[in-house]
């Protein structure tokens, strides 16, 4: 097929594909998705080998947000019965920090619901930080407390934060339907100044929100230009108690679509499946190793994940390997142009929780529109969306609990 040899060489030569062609590989039927995922999979295996980087999330503060993005279960107005929390302590984080790194994560992501942190937060935020690296050595340390203010980033570049992570999570034109108390610059800004501050940046998106593919195109462009080093991808959970709980837009087939675009636009970028794994992917997931590199390990922000030993199991049978904390994640070129975005920088990363709220985090979703057709053409394919709301299941366990956390 031309057009999934052109991304291809493409992916290998690290050069943008077109719109048209990353609008094609969303337009593909399902008669052709082996072949765009072995075509996304072979960039992946260029960049990243056969490597799964594993994040583990700790939400730092849950629930409680002023901010009203519809896709978030802690937002305002929320009646999602998630657990609701104010800030842990540095040893609840650095404990629950540790269950993670126990259970083959290398990187820990530290969230907190909110618009953004006060300087009090940063400071709560940077003596949890050193608190990890002090008991766990090695670990990367990711923060995502929503949007920064001057300064912010430099302090938690100071603590010891390798990462950041805001997501876009939408396209520009779209953003003010989904979240009306902040812009969708205000998000670029905050990316730019984890850049600007020396943090890998780490900036994804949700799709499943009634996106259409080119909103979908449009983000991951935006991101691309954005060059974070890791680009989370979160499909959307539907939550009982939000706006956009009836939008069960996805299937499996859509999200492996979705993520073989991405592979094909930021082809050596650590691409993490985020929040929405298991809801959406379901028994598609293995698939979904073959274009991204990286997932959450355990449960997400707000959501039950799959068991942590399932997650492991899955990756050996898919014939994969847990990154180890000696591997650097990103590739040569990368790794060694430390302090970029996405396109530079070391091996920090950071990604896109789920759903969880802050600055960017959430769980996200999965696309909706589908389409079909062979690659450039494509006819639309059967969409089988049932709600699969049997799936979603409200963190009860881990941190803000006194149950073990899955990990
Ligand atoms: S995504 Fe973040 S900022 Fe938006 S409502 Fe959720 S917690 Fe608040």
């Amino acid at each position: 097929m031309d057009l999934l040899n052109t991304l291809v060489d493409k992916g290998l030569r690290r050069e943008l594909p077109t719109r048209e062609e990353a609008l094609a590989v969303l337009a593909t039927s399902d008669d052709d998705l082996l072949d765009v995922v072995a075509a996304a999979g072979k960039v992946r295996r260029q960049w990243f080998g056969r490597r799964v980087k594993l994040n583990y999330l700790v939400n730092l503060k849950s629930g409680l947000c002023p901010e009203d993005c519809s896709y978030c279960s802690q937002r305002l107005g929320s009646t999602a019965g998630i657990l609701k929390y104010t800030w842990l302590k540095p040893d609840e984080a650095s404990q629950a920090a540790a269950a993670g790194l126990a259970g083959g994560a290398k990187r820990v992501c530290l969230v907190a619901s909110g618009r953004g942190p006060t300087d009090r937060d940063v400071d709560r935020v940077s003596d949890t930080i050193k608190a990890i690296k002090d008991q766990n050595e090695g670990v990367e340390v990711c923060a995502c407390l929503g949007l920064l203010s001057d300064g912010q980033a430099e302090r938690l570049r100071e603590a010891g934060a390798d990462a950041y992570n805001h997501n876009l999570n939408t396209s520009e034109g779209t953003y003010a339907d989904i979240t009306t108390t902040h812009t969708y610059a205000d998000r670029v800004d905050t990316v730019q100044k984890a850049h600007a501050a020396g943090l890998s940046a780490c900036s994804g998106l949700i799709a499943g929100m009634g996106e259409s593919d080119e909103d979908l195109v449009d983000v991951v462009y935006a991101l691309r230009e954005l060059d974070p080093d890791s680009v989370p991808v979160n499909f959307l959970i539907p939550f009982e108690g939000t706006p956009l709980a009836k939008e069960w837009n996805l299937t499996p087939q859509r999200c492996l679509r979705i993520l073989a675009m991405v592979r094909f636009v930021c082809p050596d970028v650590e691409v993490r499946i985020a929040g929405g794994r298991e809801v959406h992917l379901r028994s598609m997931q293995p698939l979904a190793l073959h274009l991204a590199n990286s997932i959450f390990l355990g449960d997400y922000l707000t959501s039950e994940g799959q068991a942590g030993k399932a997650d492991l199991e899955m990756i050996a049978d898919a014939g994969f390997e847990v990154e180890g904390a000696d591997q650097v994640t990103l590739p040569e070129h990368r790794a060694a142009a430390a302090g970029g975005g996405c396109g530079s920088h070391e091996s920090a990363g950071c990604e896109s929780p789920e759903s969880a709220g802050c600055g960017g985090h959430q769980s996200a979703g999965c696309g909706s529109h589908e389409g079909g057709g062979v690659c450039g053409t494509a006819a639309a394919a059967p969409v089988s969306t049932e709600p699969r709301t049997d799936l979603v299941a409200v963190r009860r366990r881990g941190a803000g609990t006194d149950l073990a956390p899955n990990a």
